[in-house]
């Protein structure tokens, strides 16, 4: 999108078997496949296909919560809310549906698109994955992820991590076991393990023993201070210093203020570089905000565009070729063999090759994965999305 395109122009819905959006298409893939450093910011659309039941629906998780707490009047976007901790019943019915909701992301698989980025992790070109998602559903796919720690994690978890649990007092995280899922379940808050060990330690020694803190699902609520922030901002600056050259918008809406600056900063980065943002997601984003950060927006669901990406950059699923070492090979030179003397041998070739094959993988040989399409989307040569979906090319002005 540039300044002087018309709103309407980018809501020119061409069809997927237009031959304009067939090349706008292959064009992105292009770009994506190009980049050798790339970040990606993704949020819960990408798990949308990964078996989380919907906790809004009907008879979904929030109102099974609810029945238990008749007399809560809570709406669901109010567990996201810090200001449930000022009513103990709201507080109650928190605790509650967290650990209800960890079960069922515990039955949940890694999606199509968590696949995907893993993949540009194993290539080498992701920089990193900044995720919106508490699920950790990236670390089913290996990826190392958490809320932040140091430069080698693949995946930062930006509103924290629902599998984790951190004391509301000395902030130490611990990891669920089975006695806290049942406390949580019953609408209450663990002790701190570490805080009553100081707290024993201190009534022993006879001295004034101080209060024992409460485990709480270790994310972030709209209102609370973001305890790692500064952290965050670190990894962000070190990333930036990598020059990135793609920025991948996957599953967001971009509403929360904090993305939203993350996007912007990014992006800049990227377009000094000459890379191209690219944001993949059902809903449009408001011209208005994003003319000149986002050059281009794929309207659809993300496992679908990853379906599409395998089926027209299959190089990306393969392993990444292993360059061999640069080896000198030397004739081995005839040595003397003298008589009450050692052999002193060199190392033939044959050898080295041995030793050095510990290190070297043989690429295993790709395998064309069966698209999860209906068989009628690919039915020719050209790949093409589903048809309701739409691509807005160089969008958003
Ligand atoms: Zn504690």
């Amino acid at each position: 999108m540039t300044e002087d395109t018309p709103t309407a122009s980018m809501i020119a819905r061409a069809g997927v078997r237009d031959e304009g959006t067939r090349k706008e298409l292959a064009g992105i893939a292009d770009t994506v496949a190009k980049s050798k450093k790339a970040i990606v910011i993704t949020g819960a659309g990408i798990s949308c296909n990964a078996g989380i039941p919907d906790f809004r629906s009907q008879d979904g998780l929030y109102n099974m919560v609810k029945a238990r707490y008749p007399s809560a009047g809570m709406a669901g976007k109010d567990l996201f809310d810090s200001i449930l901790f000022t009513d103990p019943l709201s507080t109650q019915v928190f605790y509650t549906f967290m650990a209800e909701l960890r079960q069922c992301i515990n039955g949940a698989k890694a999606t199509a698109t968590h696949k995907f980025i893993k993949k540009m992790s194993d290539r080498g070109r992701l920089v990193r994955c900044y995720t919106q998602n508490i699920d950790g559903l990236e670390s089913l796919e290996g990826l190392e992820v958490c809320d932040v720690d140091h430069n080698k994690n693949q995946v930062l978890q930006l509103h924290g991590d629902i599998h984790q649990l951190k004391c509301n007092l000395c902030h130490k995280v611990e990891v669920y076991t089975e006695e806290y899922t049942q406390t949580l379940q019953s609408g209450r808050a663990p002790p701190c393990s570490s805080c009553f060990e100081k707290h024993q330690l201190r009534e022993v020694a006879g001295l004034r023993t101080g209060r024992i803190g409460a485990l709480r699902p270790n994310i972030v609520l709209y209102g609370e201070e973001h305890p790692t922030a500064d952290a965050i901002r670190k990894m962000t600056a070190a990333d930036l210093r990598r020059k990135p050259d793609l920025l991948l918008i996957l599953g967001t809406s971009l509403k929360v203020t904090g993305i939203r600056s993350l996007v912007k900063n990014i992006s800049k980065v990227v377009h000094a570089k000459g890379g191209k943002v690219v944001y993949i997601n059902k809903t449009q984003l408001p011209v208005s905000i994003w003319a000149g950060t986002i050059d281009y927006w794929v309207e659809g669901c993300c496992d679908e565009w990853v379906d599409y990406m395998k089926e027209a950059k299959p190089s990306l699923w393969e392993p990444k070729q292993l360059q061999l070492p640069k080896m000198k090979v030397t004739k081995p030179k005839k040595i003397s063999n003298k008589e009450n003397e050692d052999p002193i041998l060199p190392t033939s070739p044959s050898k080295r090759k041995t030793q050095c094959s510990d290190k070297v993988t043989k690429p295993k040989k790709a395998v064309k994965g069966k698209s999860h399409l209906p068989a009628d989307v690919f039915s020719d040569t050209t790949m093409d999305l589903k048809p309701d979906t739409k691509i807005f090319p160089n969008s958003v002005v």
